[in-house]
């Protein structure tokens, strides 16, 4: 770092959010950026909006790849707009874990699930289905209360150490204590992982989903990259955290969920589980990747300005073919991918998107519009940009009309890639 400013704090590197130790690795830059769930409404579209620096980085250290937080939680959780229910492929994602628990675990009337960030209770309903006792923790209220509403049990809440001992005092530990894709979103890892510590049962088992770090650097995932997404683990990453905390992986499996994820099991350590082969074969996997050392890292930031050339030069020539083009997917992931590419409505006109929360707003930072579904079939583009990748073969398959004009779907990342439409 900087050494001509020693007393100038702006020049000190952040603290590991894991270990605390002052984090000098970049991963990748990816300029000031709005945050990527603040959409706009149409009223404010000439109103300037706040913009925050998106810097990765590793911990040379701890392993643990991270941005910058620069909001307080509650900032960036009000309003929540998202929904898990909305994506088909992940309701049967959540189906099949809770069969696989309840039959791996011999999970009966008498056990106990609970599921950190339970969002609408989109997972605890098969629990639910199937007569187990289950209940949720959700922060965003709005979102808990659909829940409620549903008959799912939920405890609005944070979850760390303070929300842990309280239900654990309550006498609602968990046998099965379940969490998918919010260890990103923990600001504090270390207080959530000393919850998961309390609230499990001595022989208890925690399962927790997070896209693999792995899988982001190979297949230059840098578009789920944002201020809301703390954190991006590898194992070598996640084992360190817990192990900190008295908790042991024990299994591993990989998922295709969010382009490659990882489903960790862990216990308490006195549970006496050890870690299995699965741990050993994926730990393997990241080291020969080179994500063992800070230096294993430096090849992703060149990558990702390749995506962004790719993608400007595809806009640039689609539109000199006289082809137009929309985007599908409101998806948060688009707009770091808009943001940092520096796309604006003048090279996509408009997006589409299910969801009628997103409906009628603008894209942060980008401006361009989110309409229905419906307008896609309105303006019959020739080129059908695929937002959230990790969705493509759903989507194709959802709008086979887009064959009947001649369109094609396209993905950026990895690369430009073409797909033709169903049918
Ligand atoms: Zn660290």
């Amino acid at each position: 770092m900087s050494t001509s400013h020693p007393t100038d704090p702006s020049a000190a590197p952040p603290a590991c959010q894991g270990c605390g130790a002052a984090l000098r690795h970049s991963l990748v830059d990816l300029g000031d950026q709005p945050l990527v769930n603040a959409y706009v409404p149409p009223e404010r579209a000439g109103a300037p909006e706040p913009v925050y620096p998106l810097h990765a980085r590793v911990c040379d250290r701890c392993l643990l790849v991270q941005v910058n937080q620069v909001l307080p939680p509650d900032r960036i959780f009000s309003d929540y707009a998202y929904f898990s229910s909305y994506s088909d492929s992940w309701l049967a994602h959540a189906r099949a874990y809770a069969d696989a628990m309840v039959e791996r675990f011999g999970l009966g009337p008498q056990s106990q699930i609970a599921e950190i960030a339970s969002n609408d209770g989109y997972l605890l309903q098969y629990f639910l289905a199937r007569g187990l006792s289950a209940y949720g923790i959700e922060p965003a209220a709005n979102v808990a209360q659909v829940a409620i509403d549903r008959g799912i049990p939920t405890e609005v809440a944070f979850f760390g150490e303070e929300t842990a001992r309280r239900l654990a005092d309550a006498g609602r530990s968990a046998d099965l204590l379940a969490a998918k894709n919010v260890l990103a979103h923990v600001p504090d890892v270390n207080d959530f992982a000393r919850g998961i510590r309390i609230l499990l049962k001595p022989d208890g088992v925690f399962t927790v989903e997070f896209p693999h770090l792995l899988n982001i650097l190979r297949e230059v995932q840098f578009d789920t990259i944002y201020h809301e997404h703390f954190t991006y683990l590898s194992l070598l990453a996640a084992r360190t955290l817990f192990e900190r905390h008295g908790l042991v992986i024990f299994d591993v499996e990989k998922q295709p969920t969010h382009g490659g994820s990882l489903r960790v099991y862990a216990s308490r350590r006195e549970a006496g589980r050890e870690a299995g082969e699965s741990v050993a074969r994926v730990l393997d996997e990241e080291r020969a990747a080179g994500l063992d050392r800070p230096q294993g890292y430096d090849r992703f930031a060149p990558r990702v300005r390749a995506v962004r050339d790719g993608l400007l030069a595809f806009l640039r020539e689609t539109r000199a073919a006289g082809k137009t083009i929309a985007a599908y997917g409101a998806a948060a992931k688009g707009n770091t991918l808009f943001n940092y590419c520096g796309v604006t409505v003048d090279d996509i006109p408009f997006v589409v998107d299910r969801n009628p929360v997103k409906q009628g707003m603008l894209l942060p930072g980008s401006r361009i519009p989110v309409r229905p579904v419906e307008a896609l079939v309105e303006a019959r583009p020739d080129v059908v940009l695929i937002i959230p990748w990790n969705l493509t073969d759903e989507i194709v398959a959802q709008l086979p009309e887009v064959g009947t004009w001649g369109g094609r779907f396209v993905t950026a990342i990895p690369e430009i890639r073409l797909h033709d439409p169903a049918g």
